[in-house]
């Protein structure tokens, strides 16, 4: 079989293509993995942000209409003033004695009251609106600790206290951001919006406090129509877009005036909190060195066995095709490229070391006036004719048996055989088999004529002696009639 010319690319580039698409078709399943990821985070945030605001709506029913008349008592407290402002945290003992340890297993409580140094005067006015407030404090407290997400919960007073849960959040407040509070964004979006919850950052209040990329929940709170303060609750941005999904660290939570125009955006998710003013956006930082190297270690195990059966095929197909190359050059080297039969080297390489039966013989055929039926029906024809020539000694002789084309119309046969007769009868079978049919190629036929050699093999096998006779005999045949075979 001739190889084709241009095997190595096929073998190359076509399975190099499977693998393309393969991969082409993991990163399509790679990307709905994405998506469906990306999806579930968006609702995990939806459902958290419902979830701060009710907590939110809780606290703000709670100032406004249920806080306790009567005041906690001032004992109950650790109070003091550092740097100029008056910090009221709870006593421990006092908490877990006196509401709650009847009715509630013991729950870590942590607030703290702060305003500037006038509260500290247990027996002003203000301390003592304050100290009343402080009895919704346990709750703030409980309310923080609900959910991890929500880091502070805060109710700032008009009159310019604060009361915060933890009392981490509110410790370190200095008496400017306290004096300053109120001019904040998210004091006044409160205090204009009274009917939803102001949403503002990410940053905002927590700007105050120094925390970085936290969101701000706010609300106003009203007792007979009057403004008494807001309810305010810390959001961590980080703790809320998922520090444990599987996208952790590229969801990105913005206004939708900060959202990039850029590709970077991926899946844009505009936020739909019921009762709030949210205009905000999720979106997935879409980076392609970052995916590219995401998708790589996801899929490695899969890219490496598309990998090596890819070079497996390769080099296999490679491999193959020399073996074929190789097997059709050497066919090439010892074959008549017209008629497939050997050729004289192909004869030469045949004998050596063959073994013979106790007979061999070498004949010699050339084909009568080849030249007329050339000069009648053409060169191709008279192709036609040497090729007709080959495949019928061919067919008659045995598999043990060769023959070889010798250039032009002449053909060189060798038999081996343990009967010199039989020889003889093959030789006259094949001359037959050759005339009969030759009308089948040229309409008049042609006849051959021969000249046979017959030794026994024990005296060797010296070709081009034999060929020598062989030819000798030809010529006899030739110049005495033609159509017959000379031993
Ligand atoms: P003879 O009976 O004495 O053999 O007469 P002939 O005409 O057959 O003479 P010869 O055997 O010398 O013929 C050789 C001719 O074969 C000469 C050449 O034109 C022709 N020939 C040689 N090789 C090819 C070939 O590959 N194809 C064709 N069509 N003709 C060839
Ligand atoms: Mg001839
Ligand atoms: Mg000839």
């Amino acid at each position: 079989m001739k190889p084709k010319k241009n095997y190595k690319k096929v073998v190359i580039f076509v399975p190099l293509a499977l693998v393309i698409a393969v991969i082409a078709v993991m990163a399509y399943s790679y990307l709905i993995v994405l998506n469906q990821q990306i999806r579930t985070e968006y609702r995990n945030v939806n459902i958290m942000l419902q979830r701060a605001g009710k907590i939110l709506v809780a606290l703000d029913y709670g100032f406004t209409s249920y806080y306790e008349t009567s005041l906690t008592a001032s004992a109950d407290f650790n109070i003091e003033v550092v740097d100029g402002v008056c910090q009221l945290s709870p006593k421990e003992s006092s908490i877990l004695t006196q509401n709650l340890a009847h009715s509630s297993p013991p729950i870590n409580i942590s607030y703290m009251m702060v305003g500037d140094e006038k509260y500290c005067n247990v027996t002003s006015d203000v301390t003592e609106l304050a100290l009343r407030k402080v009895t919704l404090a346990p709750i703030i407290s409980f309310l923080h600790d609900l959910d991890d997400y929500v880091i502070g919960v805060h109710y700032l007073d008009d009159h310019g206290f604060i009361i915060s849960s933890p009392k981490e959040a509110i410790q370190g407040i200095t008496q400017e951001q306290l004096n300053t509070i109120r001019l904040k964004t998210f004091w006044q979006e409160a205090a204009q919006n009274p009917d939803v919850i102001s949403v503002i950052g990410p940053s905002a209040f927590s700007e105050v406090l120094m925390q970085r990329n936290n969101m701000t929940l706010a609300m106003p709170v009203f007792e007979n129509k009057e403004f008494q303060g807001v309810v305010v609750l810390d959001v961590s941005v980080d703790k809320l877009i998922g520090d444990l999904s599987p996208v952790a660290g590229k969801l990105r939570l913005v206004r939708s005036e900060s959202l990039p125009l850029d590709r970077s955006v991926y899946l844009p998710h505009k936020l739909n909190v019921s009762y709030t003013n949210m205009d905000h956006y999720l979106y997935y930082h879409w980076d392609w060195k970052n995916e590219l190297s995401q998708f790589v270690s996801d899929m490695s195990m899969g890219i490496t066995v598309v990998l090596l059966a890819y070079l497996v095929t390769v080099i296999g197909a490679l491999h193959l095709g020399t073996r074929v190359e190789k097997n059709y050059y050497e066919n090439l080297a010892s074959h008549d490229p017209m008629t497939g039969v050997l050729n004289r080297r192909g004869m030469e390489e045949f004998l050596k070391g063959k073994e013979h039966n106790t007979y061999l013989s070498i004949s010699v055929f050339d084909i009568d006036n080849f030249k007329s039926i050339n000069d009648t029906y053409g060169h191709d024809i008279g192709d036609n004719v040497i090729c007709y020539l080959g495949e019928q000694i061919e067919k008659s002789i045995r598999s043990t048996d060769a023959v070889a084309r010798f250039g032009g119309e002449e053909f060189v046969i060798y038999l081996t055989g343990d009967d010199r007769d039989v020889l003889k009868k093959i030789m006259l079978r094949v001359k037959d088999a050759i005339t009969e049919k030759s009308s089948s190629v040229v309409e008049r036929g042609f006849t051959v004529s021969g000249g046979v050699e017959i030794i026994e093999s024990a005296e060797g096998c010296d070709f081009d002696k034999l060929f020598k006779i062989a030819d000798e005999k030809l010529y006899e045949a030739k110049t005495t009639g033609k159509n017959k075979l000379v031993f």
